[in-house]
């Protein structure tokens, strides 16, 4: 069985330390890969300090995984020995269910074989899943990606979680030519959506807490950068957007949002804050507004989303940091402080 050194939090205080943990040995089906970078998505923070309800402690996170193969199952068809490959939100379901076999694994709706999570999960060996603060993981191929040689390796990881979280609801409503787009919260899962939604032909705006950051959002694509620090910005941005997708990670005005649509127009929101939202229906009713979630996105679509990033040149800034950083990291990305993601260099543990 490989035993791999990992990063671990013990309770909801986020004092990470290094462990070791094991790995199953890769059945006929299944490839071990050395996990070289994992980033740090908002959504471990949320898990690991039990904002989102109790998890099973040691915890491991991590669910944007960039590694290389060094094994692989009798049985394997899809990768091989030295593949770059990812690995995001979850490794296995059940494969058979509507919406397993529509690509949307993420709702798999077996409850034999539930969709298992890459950590804070069981997995079919009836064990608690550890994510990818660690040197390797075994995961089933069908839950693997192939990292494109275009994308810098060190900087892939997040786009397995939030390149397609982002990714995944612009392609559904519409972002393309002739749509304005709004992108709220430029942060980890921000920075790719106004990325992703220029390279789509959107024309891009950046609603943002502070104007600090609008020559990054410029370089990245948007065409506009606001600010909700200055007085009066909703107001004067009220009918402009088709879709607005917020990344907001804590409580946030949805009715001020909303009311930047124009008639028909969506605010997706992808944050995923601590406490329930408010929404007036009066908001929606008003110019026949949709207000929709949206849930990262299946394997085929990560694949997807992998091959748009190389074929347009896009891919995350990160800021690579070493395993004993991770504890300070959490705090500076709840303080919105990490240029853009926090990414784990595991040859530092
Ligand atoms: P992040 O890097 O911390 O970015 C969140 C951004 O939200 C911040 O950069 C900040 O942008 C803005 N923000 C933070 N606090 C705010 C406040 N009080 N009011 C207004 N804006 C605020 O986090 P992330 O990794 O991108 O994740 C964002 C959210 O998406 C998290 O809640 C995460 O759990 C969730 N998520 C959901 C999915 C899904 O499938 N739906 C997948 C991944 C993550 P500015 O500094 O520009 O204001
Ligand atoms: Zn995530």
């Amino acid at each position: 069985m490989p035993e791999v050194l990992a990063y671990a939090t013990d309770d909801k205080s986020c004092q990470f330390h290094k462990t070791t943990i094991t790995r199953r040995e890769p059945g006929a089906t299944e490839v071990f890969f050395e996990v070289k970078y994992a980033g740090i998505c908002h959504s471990d923070i949320h898990t690991a300090r039990e904002e989102w309800g109790p998890v099973t402690f040691p915890l491991v996170p991590g669910h944007e995984l960039a590694g290389i193969v060094t094994q692989v199952g009798s049985e394997v068809t899809k990768f091989a020995v030295g593949d770059k490959v990812g690995v995001g939100c979850f490794v296995d379901s059940c494969g058979e269910c509507e919406f397993c076999q529509q690509g949307q694994e993420q709702f798999c709706t077996s409850t034999e074989k539930p969709v298992v999570m890459t950590y804070a999960s069981t997995g079919r060996d009836g064990l608690p899943t550890a994510g990818g603060y660690s040197q390797g993981i075994t995961v089933e191929q069908d839950y693997v990606c192939r990292i494109p040689d275009e994308i810098p390796f060190e900087a892939a990881a997040p786009l397995l979680c939030a390149g397609i979280t982002t990714y995944s609801p612009l392609k559904r409503w519409g972002a393309g030519p002739g749509k304005k787009v709004a992108v709220v919260g430029m942060g980890g899962l921000g920075h790719m959506g106004v990325q992703i939604a220029a390279a789509m032909g959107a024309e891009v705006s950046v609603i943002s807490q502070t104007m600090s950051k609008e020559a990054d959002g410029k370089k990245f694509g948007a065409m506009h950068y606001y600010a909700t620090s200055e007085e009066g910005t909703l107001d004067k941005l009220r009918g402009t957007f088709d879709m607005v997708l917020s990344t907001i990670s804590a409580d946030y005005d949805v009715d001020a949002l909303l009311g930047t649509l124009k008639v028909g127009g969506a605010l997706v929101n992808v944050g995923a804050p601590e406490k329930p939202v408010d929404v007036a229906v009066f908001s929606l009713i008003v110019g026949n507004k949709i207000f929709a979630g949206s849930n990262i996105g299946g394997i085929a679509e990560t694949q997807e989303m992998l091959d748009f990033c190389a074929e347009h040149g896009i891919a995350p800034q990160v800021e690579i940091i070493g395993g004993e950083d991770i504890t300070e990291a959490y705090d500076k990305v709840v303080a919105s402080k990490v240029r853009y993601r926090y990414v784990i260099d595991t040859s530092t543990f």
